[in-house]
């Protein structure tokens, strides 16, 4: 198997049908061998009844069920799982993602790049709710991870599937896929792709899910670090509060008991308490940290979603 398309479906019934049409008219071209895996996230539509039926008439389509919506990128997770192609093509269901688009991806593979990225350079979406805060969220990503895109929250994507097949996500993280897949070695590019308006259905999304973005980026830092080395930040910082207010009190006790001075009202008093108890604190949540952290990468056998069933796909 050549390539793997692998698109996440919740509530898409209207796209579905033109979606496939699009996507079998640029494959077809590339004389290849090619599957379409459709993953569908516990759609409430019809989305599900379509995709049994194109499965049926395209031994090519491959359905993989949920047993409920567990999340667009537990989708993308299940379908790279469930891919046999070198190259997996992840996409939106929606129609504002072009198909016609692919076969640059796949020339950048050709060149050597394990990962290529779409920027939608003209994006489509509402500006204040959705573009603005995309903008901030990339300039921050990029910031953080050091890996420099434009647009990591593009789900056109193409990548070599032995990269993929070895990336843990979770949560939001489909777009830290290039950071995650820096750190063990791929070689990243990006270019600019189409991006259409929604005409069916509605977005899934709003404002909130920057703010899960954003937890997910301070994750993701966290556990790039924790590779090379081990977070002891927390409990590095607790260590020097708590020995710098060890030695206020020790002074303050140490003048109270000797020189019988009062204490009660010295502003140090404040200072030592405080950084003596917020680094125990600290010192502690370093401790669980670094708990977090292994059980984390013990725990990576878990796989985020529960399939139902799958079409197509013995
Ligand atoms: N999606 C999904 N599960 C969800 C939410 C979305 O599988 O819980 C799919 C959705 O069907 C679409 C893609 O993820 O194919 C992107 O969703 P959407 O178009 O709503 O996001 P936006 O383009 O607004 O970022
Ligand atoms: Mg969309």
């Amino acid at each position: 198997m050549d390539i793997s398309v692998v698109i996440p479906i919740y509530n898409e019934e209207e796209n579905l049908p033109i979606l496939y049409e699009k996507l079998k008219n640029v494959l077809d071209r590339l004389n290849k061998e090619y599957e379409i895996i459709f993953v569908n996230d516990g759609s409430t539509d019809n989305s599900w009844n379509i995709i049994k039926q194109l499965a049926e008439k395209d031994k090519r389509v491959i359905g993989v069920n949920f047993r409920r919506n567990f999340g667009q990128t537990a989708a993308m997770s299940a379908g790279f799982e469930t891919a046999k192609g070198d190259i997996i093509i992840t996409m939106d269901g929606d129609l504002q993602n072009d198909p016609e688009d692919i076969p640059k991806l796949l020339e950048k593979i050709d060149e050597g790049y394990d990962i290529v990225s779409g920027w939608r350079k003209n994006r489509k979406d509402a500006f204040l709710s959705r573009t603005l805060p995309s903008k901030i969220a990339n300039a921050l990503i990029s910031k953080v991870t050091g890996v420099h895109l434009h647009d990591y929250g593009c789900s056109l994507k193409a990548y070599k599937s032995e990269i993929a097949k070895n990336l843990d996500f979770y949560g939001e993280m489909h777009r830290f896929l290039p950071a995650l897949s820096k750190a063990i070695g791929a070689k990243i590019t990006e270019i600019p792709v189409n991006h259409h308006p929604r005409i069916y259905g509605k977005s899934k999304y709003g404002i909130s899910r920057t703010f899960k973005v954003i937890l997910d980026l301070l994750l993701v830092k966290f556990l790039l670090d924790y590779r090379t080395k081990p977070l002891r930040i927390f409990g590095g910082i607790g260590f020097i509060l708590s020995l710098i207010g060890f030695f206020i009190l020790s002074y303050l006790v140490c003048i109270k008991l000797c020189f019988g001075h009062s204490i009660g009202n010295r502003p140090l008093l404040t200072f030592g308490v405080l950084f003596f108890l917020t680094g125990i604190q600290l010192i502690s949540t370093g401790i669980v940290a670094e708990l977090i952290t292994r059980t984390y990468y013990e725990s990576q056998g878990k796989r985020p979603y529960i399939i139902k069933e799958i079409i197509n796909r013995d």
